[in-house]
């Protein structure tokens, strides 16, 4: 059922991974009833943020907390340096003041999870799938699943610690990658195209049942897709999100 609501949030955390990227939490006013599923997104716009036509300006941003952290929204934010959206709010502080709208999307999991299943994220990607995989590990999701996640740099690896938790207290194996590594990366080289493959062979649910949900830059989840149908995968089989 719909239950799309505009509130108006405050910020209270923003995480800084570097100039570009940064991870908002947003307070919901008490009892706001908001709900969300997973994979769901908000559109934000900021207090008297217009266009040149006295438009509100207002972006989609896919929800990275859970649903069972009530009165909390968690975005992971992107910069462009000539953003009509992320370059204002790159300038606001904690306690300011911005306005949600939602939730929307029909990028959702399919319940049952099927144990195997595979998360396949590039950059800001991971947001949605985080808020899956944090909601399944709230409820004691305890079979394998995997996240094939690929960052522009290793500064870039969004919840790097609450992941390698995952990795370690539940069954999810974390397959990081970065084309741009340094000496101290400890994960893949390569995007998810080049790490993919290697791992084949080390997955248990046949060809043809393998669920993915994927997302990404839209030429990233396109070369995903199509390096999974010439390795034998079904296109249905893959839940995507793009942006
Ligand atoms: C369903 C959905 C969920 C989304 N979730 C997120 C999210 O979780 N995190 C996030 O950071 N963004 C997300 N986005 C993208 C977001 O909505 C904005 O498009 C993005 O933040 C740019 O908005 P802006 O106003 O800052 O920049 P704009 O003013 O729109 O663009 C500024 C400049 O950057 C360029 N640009 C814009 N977007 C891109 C891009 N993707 N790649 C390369 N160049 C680009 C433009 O061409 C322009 O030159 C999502 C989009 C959708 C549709």
């Amino acid at each position: 059922m719909l239950n799309i609501k505009q509130l108006v949030v405050k910020i209270e955390g923003i995480k800084a991974y570097s100039d570009v990227l940064r991870v908002f939490r947003m307070r919901l006013p008490e009892n706001s009833g908001f709900s969300f599923a997973p994979g769901q997104f908000v559109m934000l716009s900021l207090p008297g943020l217009v266009d040149s036509n006295g438009r509100k300006i207002a972006k989609s941003y896919s929800i990275a907390s859970s649903p069972n952290e009530k009165d909390v929204v968690e975005l992971c934010v992107a910069r462009y340096p000539t953003g009509a959206l992320s370059e204002p709010l790159f300038r606001k502080k904690v306690g300011d003041g911005a306005i949600i709208t939602g939730p929307y999307g029909m990028f959702q999991m399919k319940k049952p999870v099927q144990k195997g299943t595979i998360f396949i994220a590039g950059g800001t990607g991971l947001a949605p799938l985080m808020s899956m995989l944090r909601l399944l590990y709230a409820e004691g999701y305890e079979e394998k699943l995997w996240l094939f996640y690929s960052v522009s740099e290793p500064g870039m690896f969004l919840f790097k610690d609450e992941l390698l938790g995952y990795s370690k207290s539940n069954d999810l194996q974390l397959v990081a990658s970065t084309s741009s590594h340094n000496s101290e990366w400890q994960w893949e080289n390569g995007r998810v195209t080049d790490t993919f493959p290697k791992y084949v062979s080390k997955l248990d649910v046949p060809k043809e049942l393998q669920q993915f949900y994927a997302c990404g830059p839209p030429i990233m989840v396109a070369d995903t897709i199509k390096m999974l149908e010439q390795l034998g995968f079904r296109k249905e089989n893959i839940h995507k999100e793009q942006w």
